[in-house]
């Protein structure tokens, strides 16, 4: 399982996203992005930058 948290990126924001598979993750985050942030098309930058930050979380 991966996990991102919108944290790492906009400091305070709560959301934490996660899904076996990295782009379930990326396609959250742009819905995410554009909803609570109004970033209607995440640029190549802070994609790479989530890419970055999408961590693995120990299988329990
Ligand atoms: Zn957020």
């Amino acid at each position: 399982m991966k996990q991102f948290c919108c944290c790492d990126v906009v400091p305070g924001c709560t959301a934490s996203f996660r899904s076996p598979h990295e782009d379930r993750i990326l396609q959250a985050v742009a819905e995410h992005a554009r909803h609570e942030h109004g970033i209607h098309d995440l640029p190549p930058h802070l994609l790479s930058r989530v890419r970055s930050l999408i961590h693995d979380l120990p299988s329990s």
